[in-house]
């Protein structure tokens, strides 16, 4: 794993709205999206800051689909609860082991996140999916025509994080591995070939034989949300030295604060994540100067030893 962070992570909803505002039109323009986004955030109540407006929670109608699509697997939503869905896309026919899983649940939730692990009834064909998309984190998660632009349910973007579950390349030097063409393009000492990539409101990650490193694998990308990689020694949980299966508790603190970022808001979660910014060179846009965050994620490399 790479331990590039210098100063923790404090992406504060109410500053990431701000800053929303003050550029929008100035991101809309290089990236096509819709200016007219942030301008929703005015209106938006969420009194328990989950980041699922409390209209949306109180829905009788909202509640009840989200129960036709994923049944007894979700159990409602509340608006007085902090919430995180994780929507789980599985293609071909791997899934997440269930020790993994209840130990994913169980740690949100002994940290102030009620987690609702949602495994999509729906799997993805593993040849289509290889055939359209291939391994590739850009075609997987952010370009126009990526399986999560395409297969995603738009209801379902702005409320819960995506998790892509995928086999990876299969025997060879890259095997169970995915390609990101931002890492490989911005980070001079890595090959592109990763373990999982985040991208603010979802993440896919390659499929794990090990319980623990599947775990590890899948806390750091789901934490990712709101938290870059730390390369402080102390921190032995998945952002640090990938002791535990665990975050510190000011990791937790920043989680619960930041759950805002599973919104998909057209797509500028995306740019306004930290970790991307480092990556992907600001001024290669010609944005303004002070927007480059210095976390420096450059990709997720979480070790298999
Ligand atoms: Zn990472």
């Amino acid at each position: 794993m790479r331990n590039t962070d210098t100063s923790g992570s404090s992406t504060e909803p109410s500053t990431r709205r701000s800053v929303l505002k003050r550029l929008g039109g100035l991101l809309a323009a290089p990236f096509g999206i819709g200016a007219s986004a942030y301008g929703l955030d005015r209106s938006y109540q969420d009194a328990d800051g989950d980041g699922i407006p409390d209209s949306l929670e109180r829905s009788r109608e909202f509640n009840g689909w989200l129960h036709s699509v994923f049944g007894e697997q979700f159990s409602g939503l509340d608006p007085t609860r902090r919430d995180l869905l994780v929507d789980v896309r599985y293609v071909g026919e791997w899934s997440v082991s269930d020790p993994t899983r209840e130990r994913i649940v169980e740690l949100f939730r002994t940290n102030g996140i009620h987690l609702q692990w949602l495994e999509h009834p729906q799997r993805v064909d593993r040849e289509t999916f290889e055939r359209e998309y291939g391994y590739n984190a850009k075609r997987i998660l952010w370009s126009p025509r990526s399986f999560y632009r395409q297969a995603i349910e738009p209801r379902l973007k702005n409320v819960a994080f995506q998790l892509i579950v995928v086999p990876g390349f299969a025997d060879g030097p890259h095997e169970r591995r995915l390609y990101s063409p931002a890492t490989a393009a911005h980070n001079s000492d890595s090959t592109g070939y990763v373990n999982g990539v985040n991208t603010g409101n979802r993440a896919v990650v390659a499929s794990r034989y090990s319980h623990e490193i599947e775990a590890k694998l899948i806390l750091h990308e789901i934490a990712h949300y709101a938290l870059c990689h730390s390369r402080d020694p102390a921190n032995t949980g998945v952002m640090g030295t990938n002791k535990e299966i665990d975050l510190m508790d000011d990791e937790w603190a920043t989680l619960r604060g930041g759950l805002g970022a599973i919104r998909d808001t057209t797509g500028v979660d995306v740019l306004l994540r930290r970790c991307l910014w480092d990556e992907l060179q600001p001024a290669q846009f010609r944005l303004p100067p002070g927007l480059a965050a210095h976390v420096g994620c450059s990709g997720c490399q979480a070790e298999d030893a």
